[in-house]
């Protein structure tokens, strides 16, 4: 703490909050699971301060961590509870700093909110695709850095796809420059593609220069009951073959994950008259001035319906009903609040075993899940499964999910591992999955990941305690589940 106050006094006061009403909204984290402590909050206002921060911070030894939006799920934003490091927030760092149509790129402080950059897009008659339920409040700085996904990665990648050039501070206090939107630069290593997903271990992004896209002429939006989960990819390949690749958004809700959210929302309905177990939230959308969609959706509709694989189906017919569809999308995970929380499993598998994955999984939580619910739903065009867990009704969830983690987890993540998936697929590993890397983590990516935090990092001042585990420093032998 005494070197904090060493830190702090060489600050100017107008960058350092001490008022613990205000810091205490960031020493938790969004799921109400890590409480951490600092004693300041400091709110640059410029790359130059974020990098005298930094370089205050390594002369004291100081851990500094950065924080966003704080919507990440995996505690990655959280200090320690010793109160030994000091937040770094760029929210005052919110300039659109450029939007250039003919480049089709956009250059963007770090603490802009995602949403502020969709709109400064949009105004600019482009498209910024990053779409996530958090968009209203997580920063592009955030995004960046957890490599974040949503709901449009089946057509236009996930954020690492979207970023052209970044400007981050280094551990050393140095400032590296690589902004330039350039589509190709291959003058050595991508130094920029480091720091996405690093989680504010290897420094602080301070700027990000974004690829565009031309704005939507038109976009269809539909929910459909459809048969099986096996019929889940060949739908989209379907899809993706009738509009000419032109499906943005491939979402999977279960029946289970819907009806949790619908029996305790009375102002939601249910979007089709037939029911089915699966849905899938589909939405295509081109910028093309001379070919309408609408031919291409009615024909793939009428495949999908004549071979049975899709029961029912609604079109949005307006923008107010699409909102009322995603909205359907955006709330299950408060569905699933609303029915008393759950073990959340991010994972992914490879796009074609998708099925195979639920199938299996929902095989494992029906033996040892003593009767908890699953709700099962999420981006699986990307191959990306929320496989969450809850208590029966009117169970005691604290005891059971303990339960779950000590007898469900492990066999989910099992059997990911068997099936070559990853068990966090855009969460990332912050501080909530890092021994879920010692497990099922490749100890030679662990290794070099350690040895690249060392070089870059030696007094292990960026968020300390995230992504690296504190022992990476020597191969270990890890268990691989059986
Ligand atoms: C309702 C909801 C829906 C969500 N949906 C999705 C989804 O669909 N897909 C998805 O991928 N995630 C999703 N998330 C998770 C979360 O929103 C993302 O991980 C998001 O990118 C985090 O951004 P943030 O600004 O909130 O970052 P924070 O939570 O503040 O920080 C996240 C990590 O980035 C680091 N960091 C933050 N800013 C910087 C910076 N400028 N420089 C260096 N490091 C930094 C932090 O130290 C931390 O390790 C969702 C979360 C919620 C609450």
């Amino acid at each position: 703490m005494e070197s904090c106050e060493s830190v702090l006094a060489e600050l100017s006061a107008e960058i350092v909050v001490q008022d613990q009403d205000i810091i205490q909204s960031y020493t938790t984290d969004f799921r109400n699971k890590y409480h951490g402590a600092s004693p300041a909050l400091l709110r640059p206002r410029s790359t130059a301060e974020v990098a005298r921060i930094v370089e205050l911070c390594g002369n004291h030894n100081i851990g500094i961590v950065p924080v966003g939006g704080n919507t990440s799920y995996c505690g990655g934003a959280t200090p320690s509870p010793q109160g030994n490091q000091l937040l770094v927030s760029l929210q005052r760092m919110n300039s659109i700093r450029e939007v250039d149509a003919n480049d089709l790129s956009m250059t963007v402080d770090a603490g802009c909110l995602l949403s502020d950059i969709q709109e400064a897009a949009e105004a600019e008659k482009l498209f910024f695709p990053l779409s996530l339920g958090s968009q209203k409040s997580c920063q592009i700085g955030g995004n960046v850095s957890t490599n974040a996904g949503g709901v449009s990665a089946v057509r236009y990648g996930i954020t690492r796809d979207l970023v052209l050039g970044l400007e981050a501070v280094l551990p050393n206090g140095q400032i590296l420059n690589n902004l330039a939107p350039l589509r190709k630069d291959n003058r050595g290593y991508a130094l920029h593609h480091l720091l996405i997903g690093a989680e504010g271990t290897l420094g602080i992004v301070t700027a990000a220069s974004l690829r565009l896209h031309r704005a939507p002429t038109s976009q269809v939006t539909a929910f459909l009951a459809v048969r099986e989960t096996s019929d889940l990819m060949p739908l989209l390949a379907m899809a993706q073959g009738a509009t000419g690749e032109a499906v943005t958004s491939f979402e999977y809700i279960s029946h289970a994950s819907l009806q949790m959210l619908l029996n305790k929302s009375p102002g939601l309905r249910h979007p089709t008259e037939e029911q089915s177990k699966h849905y899938v939230l589909i939405e295509a959308a081109t910028s093309s001035t001379v070919h309408s969609l609408d031919p291409a959706i009615e024909a793939f509709l009428e495949a999908g319906m004549e071979q049975g694989m899709i029961l029912d189906g609604t079109i949005a017919a307006s923008e107010k009903q699409r909102m009322d569809l995603w909205n359907l999308r955006e709330h299950i995970p408060e569905g699933e609040v609303l029915n008393g929380g759950s073990i959340k499993h991010d994972v992914s598998v490879r796009v074609s075993q998708v099925a195979q994955f639920i199938e299996l999984g929902s095989a494992l939580v029906a033996q040892y899940g003593q009767g908890a619910r699953l709700s099962i739903y999420g981006h699986v065009g990307d191959g990306n499964i929320h496989f969450n867990v809850l208590a029966p009704e009117g169970a005691e969830t604290n005891a059971f999910f303990e339960m779950l983690e000590a007898e469900v987890s492990p066999r989910l993540y099992d059997l990911i591992a068997k099936m070559d998936g990853s068990f966090s697929a855009e969460y990332g590993l912050g501080q909530d999955k890092l021994m879920l890397n010692e497990i099922y983590g490749d100890p030679v990516k662990a290794n070099l990941m350690a040895t690249l935090k060392a070089a870059t990092d030696p007094k292990n001042i960026m968020n300390p305690g995230k992504v690296v585990a504190p022992r990476q420093h020597q191969t270990q032998e890890v268990r691989i589940c059986a």
